[in-house]
């Protein structure tokens, strides 16, 4: 399936991507309503991936439009003090809105966002942080699937019946997880098994070369750099990449002509799509990636 994502991104001021099928919003930077307008109103299941302002200072208007029975359901790494403090303050500010639920969420949690589609949390090493205390994230998606086991696929609709009677549907069946889609959020290139596998990588490349990586976002955290970025790629079994999070210090032809050298010294065969600084990219599986006219199914 191709689906409709969207998404704006410039590493310090805003990065949100929204998945239009799946009614999921990952990260809500600035500028995700005014960007989104009424397909923001489907979006349920929120997953925030830290708390840096770029990340979640598009909540407050966000909630406030979009709030109804329980949803939207805001999840963020658990240990992270600026959600509650944030969710406090906008019971004062907007006392109207009442239903949205914030949800503290720890490292390799699933959460069930549609049937058979999980979202499961993944530690990484933007922001230090002790073991057992949940600041940052990355995310999985998975869609599970029932597939009928290999020994029963000969046996009659009627026999199959008669099993499922006997020792009930689990018995028979064995579930295949597929990772439809897998966000990196703020991350420094660490472990190349995290994202293997992925149909869909979105992954910040924040430098195009050795620049340091506190320069961009404070506090010392931790970024990715493009070279990094995809030699992973040629290592691991990707799907479809797209890369966000670029530093505004950056025009396109620069970041498009480190790509594609990159593509090219690596032999990368996989489409490979790019949020640009300051643009808002639509429907971003059905443009036409940077190396070439492949096709992204
Ligand atoms: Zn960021």
């Amino acid at each position: 399936m191709k689906y409709n994502i969207t998404s704006y991104s410039t590493a310090l001021f805003s990065t949100w991507i929204n998945v239009e099928e799946l009614n999921l919003l990952i990260d809500a930077g600035d500028g995700l309503s005014a960007g989104l307008l009424q397909k923001s109103r489907k979006i349920k299941n929120v997953f925030i991936t830290h708390p840096d302002r770029d990340h979640l200072n598009g909540l407050p208007q966000f909630v406030q439009l979009n709030a109804r029975d329980g949803f939207p359901r805001i999840h963020y790494p658990k240990d992270s003090g600026s959600f509650p403090a944030m969710s406090s303050f906008l019971k004062k500010f907007d006392p109207h809105v009442t239903s949205s639920s914030w949800v503290g969420i720890e490292d390799s949690s699933r959460v069930e966002i549609k049937n058979n589609i999980l979202v499961e949390a993944l530690r990484n090493k933007h922001i230090k942080a002790p073991q057992g205390v949940h600041k940052s994230f990355g995310y999985k998606v998975y869609e599970v699937k029932h597939k009928l086991k290999t020994e029963f696929q000969s046996k009659s609709s009627s026999e199959i019946k008669d099993i499922v009677n006997i020792h009930g549907r689990e018995f028979i069946t064995e579930k295949i997880e597929t990772n439809i889609l897998s966000f990196s959020g703020d991350t420094p290139v660490d472990d190349y098994s995290k994202w293997d596998g992925s149909e869909i990588l979105i992954h910040e490349s924040t430098f195009l070369k050795n620049e340091g990586d506190s320069q961009v976002e404070s506090k010392g955290n931790k970024h990715s750099r493009i070279d990094e970025v995809l030699q992973m790629v040629k290592e691991i079994n990707i799907g479809t990449l797209i890369l966000n999070h670029f530093s505004s210090r950056y025009s396109k032809e620069e970041i498009d002509s480190a790509v594609l050298k990159l593509i090219k010294e690596y032999k990368i065969q996989i489409p490979v799509f790019l949020v640009y600084p300051g643009e808002i990219k639509r429907d971003i599986l059905r443009t036409t990636p940077i190396n070439g006219t492949m096709n992204s199914d």
